[in-house]
């Protein structure tokens, strides 16, 4: 018979078990709580929380479970206590405005919120428009939850109830064509998608990463907490982004050649805040940006990816960080990580996205002619992937999963990507739906147009290109742009 704080046989819990055992080393170091919180206190708070959820159930048989949570240890928690639960996270975003938060409510039929203080009145707000159940957590309910020793003792690994293929997980995606739809993933291909990229990026134990990113997408919560949490590493968790605060943390431990803080290990973000980042240094005087030049040499890895990242910024940064090259890597809600330069930074070839991970399978299939271009090179198709990183189905829309796959279940990705030199580097040229512009019946990527307008002189801070419908070429290609400070544009 299954014992109230067991937890579920998979490689995540029984990592997590094994390290909490074995080891005094902290998982997260929460910013906002101002305290570090080791492996034991983790898996005991989660084994705690689960009893609750559970409240006498064996399982909470795929039971949706909203959570709304701040980033770091309360957040952790709820995600790792609802799935050893057998519920399914359906983690909310914490700045969206209420209609769409209503709208992941109702899409998703959860029955529960999880919820922080912190959230209080959007919680109060949610629970005025439907019937939910709602258990609200401080941060003393959280504290309250690390002691016992004794509860480790008697936790024991089942394979009952929960299912490896149960669902666990619904991101959103974020829906650039109509209404977001509810990206199910299961415990075995969440699995499939960290055990990869803890391989392919040689995470380790003595691994400490800086996350700001959002969770409630598949970057932030599998890529920047459960990779480093499946090895052992140490998560130091944000609240959010902010480029003061992450430069002011990185000189932390060079500073007046103090060591206050631990040295960090990885860092992983979005283009956007890479170029935020690089504004920040510029406003500093000389000697300050020599620090925080200095600073960047604790990173044996830093990431960028979701977007494209233009060349100049690549450069800029590499200059800045005193010799950075960021890796970057292509993924997508419904696929997780399908694409990623190598590890070795002589094969980090810029505007490329390297090679598919193992384990995941791609191919181009040229929209005019719908064969394989997967083999030629320059030859631009659309990205299908295949393997165990694709999501399950959307959430309750049988329609809309059929559309995204071939009949031979391939995962259409609606991405359009070429293949280059002779290695046959990856290419991302845009999505085929905004993305690809027609003028003059040619084919012109609006991401390549924005890679070449950033990498000339014309003092262009950021740029988007699209087409603009026109009788005489179908569509003319333009470009709305941001200036450098100070400078007036005749591009
Ligand atoms: P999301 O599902 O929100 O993660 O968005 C996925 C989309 O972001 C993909 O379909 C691509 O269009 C885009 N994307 C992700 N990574 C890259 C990249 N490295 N370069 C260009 N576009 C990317």
């Amino acid at each position: 018979m299954t014992q109230n704080y067991d937890l579920p046989n998979f490689p995540l819990f029984n990592n997590l078990i094994q390290y909490a055992t074995n080891t005094e080393q902290i998982a997260i170091d929460d910013s906002r709580i101002g305290r570090s919180f080791t492996y034991k206190e983790l898996i005991t708070a989660v084994i705690k929380l689960r009893h609750e959820l559970l409240n006498g159930k064996s399982s909470l048989k795929e039971q949706r479970v909203l959570i709304l949570c701040p980033s770091g240890f309360p957040y952790v928690v709820a995600l790792l206590a609802v799935w050893a639960a057998g519920g399914i996270a359906v983690p909310l975003c914490t700045t969206h405005p209420l209609p769409e938060q209503i709208y992941t409510m109702q899409d998703s039929q959860s029955s529960l919120i999880v919820g922080h203080p912190l959230f209080g009145e959007r919680i109060s707000q949610l629970t005025s428009e439907i019937t939910i159940s709602v258990l609200i957590k401080d941060d003393s309910s959280f504290l309250n939850m690390l002691g016992g020793d004794d509860l480790l003792q008697q936790t024991q690994i089942m394979n009952d109830p929960v299912s490896f293929d149960a669902g666990n997980l619904i991101i959103y995606t974020s829906g650039t064509t109509g209404k977001p739809k509810g990206a199910l993933s299961t415990h075995a291909i969440t699995d499939a998608r960290i055990s990869v990229l803890v391989n392919a990026w040689y995470w380790t134990a003595n691994d400490r990463i800086h996350h700001t990113l959002p969770l409630h997408h598949i970057h932030g919560i599998i890529n920047a907490l459960l990779c480093p949490l499946y090895i052992g590493a140490t998560v130091e968790m944000f609240e959010k982004f902010d480029a003061a605060q992450v430069w002011g943390r990185w000189a932390a431990n060079i500073d007046d050649n103090k060591q206050e803080r631990p040295a960090m290990t990885v860092f992983m973000s979005v283009p956007t805040v890479y170029s935020k980042l690089i504004q920040h240094y510029k406003k500093q005087d000389v000697e300050r940006q020599a620090q925080l030049t200095r600073s960047c040499k604790q990173f044996r890895l830093m990431v960028s990816g979701s977007a494209s990242l233009p060349t100049t910024l690549r450069n800029q940064w590499r200059k800045i960080s005193g010799g950075q090259v960021l890796l970057e890597r292509y993924g997508m809600t419904e696929i997780g990580m399908a694409l990623s330069q190598e590890y070795m930074i002589s094969e980090r070839v810029e505007g490329t996205v390297g090679f598919p991970l193992p384990g995941v399978q791609v191919r181009l299939i040229s929209q005019e002619t719908n064969q394989d271009v997967t083999e030629d090179r320059n030859e631009p198709g659309i990205l299908q992937i295949k393997g165990c990183n694709i999501f399950k189905k959307y959430w309750e829309k049988p329609e809309a999963t059929k559309k995204e796959f071939t009949e031979d279940g391939w995962f259409i990705t609606g991405d359009v990507a070429q293949r280059l030199g002779c290695r046959g580097y990856y290419q991302i040229m845009g999505r085929k739906s905004v993305d690809i512009i027609k003028t003059g019946g040619e084919k012109v990527s609006a991401l390549e147009v924005e890679r070449e307008l950033l990498s000339c002189d014309l003092g262009i801070q950021d740029v988007a290109v699209v087409g603009i419908p026109d009788p005489e070429w179908g569509q003319k290609v333009a470009a709305v742009v941001v200036m450098e400070d100070n400078k007036v544009s005749d591009v």
